[in-house]
Parts: C-alpha cells; structure tokens; sequence
C-alpha cells in the first residue's frame, strides 16, 4: 500500500479538521468533514496536487458536513457516510446553519449510508469504518488499520471525548464506544479528531482524564 498523506485544513468558527487525505503515489484522496469554508478546501486540494475521488462524513453536525453538498456538485463525488442514524442532522443542516449564522449549509443526502464493519476506498487505500455512536447517534471513524492511522471525528479528542448534550447525544454511548471500539485499536494509532491536535489511542488511554477509573 502506498504512503497515505494528510493535510489539516482548520474550517467554520468552530475550528473543525476537515482532513484531505490522500494516496502519495496516486494523488488520489478524499475530503472528510467539509463544514464549510470551501475556498481553503480548494486551495488544500490545488496546492496538494489531490484528484478527489470522494467526500467522507464522520457525522452530521454543521461545522463537519455544512459545505459538503456544495463540494458534491463542485467535484462531481459522491458522499460517504456517516451512519443512517444521523439522517435527522443532515436533514436540518440548513436551519442549523441558521441558528449558528451560517449562511448558505444545504441539506445533505449521502449516496452512501455506512454501518460498522463496511469499508471505504480512496485510490488504493481502504478504510475500515467503526460506527460510534454518543457524540451523535450516526458517528463513524475511518480507520487504515495496518498504517495505524484513524479519523475519528468528534468521538474522541485529545485531553477530552465528544460532547454529549446535543439532539441524538448520549453519555454512556460515548463511553461504550471508545472503550470497545476505539481502544482496542492498539496505543501506536494516531488518529486526526474533530477540534483540536492530534494523538495516539495510547496517549489517551493512559492520561485523558474521562477514560480514567472503572474497568480499565
Ligand atoms: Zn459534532
Ligand atoms: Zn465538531
């Protein structure tokens, strides 16, 4: 497999990860988590050299998927994820955007619903998909399992996990899907998050303060 390439591209005033990710050896890749700022996507896209096969979502808030159906037509891709579960969220991306002074969010209706164990491919590289529901009830990462590598969306930060007070969010869920999806990854994957910098499952297994205690 060839050697897989990431560019961060800070997005909307929530300062969210959209991550162009991307084969080196076929300048093939995907865009995950378009909320919005577009013109930054592009020049990411340009500066990179990066044909896009496709646009990736890890779930349905605005500041991940609010630019993605204008990305859709602007590429010709389809759109990837996340979990049906988070329907109601894409739903009412317009309005949401709304709500927080974004102007212009789209509806967005995924070609491609995805449930845990599906895979995803950008050129050559293949994801394997973990649905991890809490932070919203359809949140997925993407995982390249032997590059130890994994996009997790707004599950799990560094220092901190999702929140959990929003429509569809669920305390425990989060839990649960930390502990047995994404720890048993193995302390040496490093994973890109929603908000934030990146870190290790090891790092945070050891020292994040909401994994501490209980059974573990
Ligand atoms: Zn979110
Ligand atoms: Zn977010």
């Amino acid at each position: 497999m060839s050697d897989l390439r990431a560019a961060i591209i800070p997005v909307t005033p929530f300062q969210q990860n959209c991550t162009l990710l991307w084969s080196d050896e076929t300048k093939k890749g995907a865009v995950i988590d378009p909320g919005g700022d577009l013109d930054r996507i592009r020049e990411a896209i340009a500066q990179n050299g990066v044909t896009v096969e496709k646009i990736l979502l890890t779930h349905g808030h605005i500041d991940h998927a609010g630019a993605a159906a204008e990305l859709k037509d602007e590429l010709g891709v389809s759109i990837e994820g996340p979990h049906e579960a988070d329907r109601f969220l894409l739903d009412q991306l317009p309005e949401t955007g709304r709500g927080y002074g974004i102007a212009n969010a789209r509806a967005v209706t995924p070609d491609r619903w995805l449930r845990d164990g599906d895979q995803v491919t950008i050129g050559d590289l293949t994801l394997d998909v973990l649905h991890c529901p809490g932070h919203s009830p359809g949140s997925v990462a993407f995982v390249a399992p032997t590059l130890h590598f994994a996009i997790v969306g707004d599950v799990l930060f560094k220092g901190s996990i999702g929140r959990t007070d929003l429509p569809g969010g669920d305390g425990a869920a989060l839990i649960r899907s930390i502990r047995d999806k994404l720890l048993p990854l193995g302390d040496e994957v490093a994973f890109i998050c929603g908000h934030g910098p990146t870190s290790t499952i090891g790092a945070e297994r050891r020292t994040n303060p909401f994994l501490q205690g209980g059974e573990r």
